[in-house]
C-alpha cells in the first residue's frame, strides 16, 4: 500500500502543469533554433552567391541534416571575395600595361621609344641629327648630345 501511495505521489508530481511549460519551452527554443540556422544558411548562401531560397528550404525540410549538407557542399568563398580578387587582377593588368602608351592615331600599343607606329605609319618621334636617340617632335634640341635640331 505504502508503495502505490508513493506511485501515486510520482505521477501527481509529473502532472504538474509546470512539465507542461516546461516542454513549451523547449519546443519553442527548439523552434528559434531551427529558424536560425533557415536564416542563417539564407544569408550565407546569398553571400557566395548560390541559390539561397533552395538552401534555406533545405534546412527549413531536413533542419540539422541539411545543415551539415549545406556545410559540405556550399561554395568556398564568399561573392565579395570573388569581386575584390577581380579587382586585384584588373588593377595589376593596369600596372602592367602602363609601360605601353598608346599611338595618338590608331590606338594601338606603342612602346616609349618607337620612331613611328607600326599599325598606322604615324610619325611619333623623330631621331636626334647628330646621336640618332629618338626625340619628342616638338624638341629643339637633343637632351643627350645638345645637338641643334
Ligand atoms: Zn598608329
Ligand atoms: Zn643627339
Amino acid at each position: 500500500m505504502d508503495f502505490l501511495k508513493y506511485f501515486e505521489n510520482i505521477l501527481m508530481f509529473f502532472r504538474l502543469p509546470i512539465w507542461r511549460y516546461l516542454i513549451y519551452g523547449i519546443v519553442f527554443i527548439l523552434i528559434i533554433v531551427w529558424l536560425s540556422f533557415v536564416y542563417w544558411t539564407f544569408r550565407d548562401a546569398r553571400l557566395r552567391n548560390t541559390s539561397a531560397w533552395f538552401w534555406a528550404l533545405i534546412v527549413f525540410l531536413f533542419n540539422y541534416l541539411g545543415l551539415i549538407i549545406y556545410l559540405i557542399l556550399r561554395p568556398p568563398e564568399y561573392i565579395e571575395d570573388v569581386v575584390e580578387r577581380d579587382l586585384e587582377i584588373k588593377r595589376m593588368e593596369m600596372l602592367l600595361s602602363a609601360n605601353f602608351m598608346r599611338c595618338p592615331s590608331c590606338g594601338k600599343e606603342i612602346k616609349d621609344d618607337f620612331i613611328i607606329c607600326p599599325n598606322c605609319r604615324r610619325k611619333l618621334k623623330k631621331t636626334c641629327i647628330s646621336c640618332d636617340k629618338p626625340l619628342n617632335l616638338e624638341w629643339k634640341v637633343c637632351p643627350y648630345c645638345k645637338a641643334e635640331q
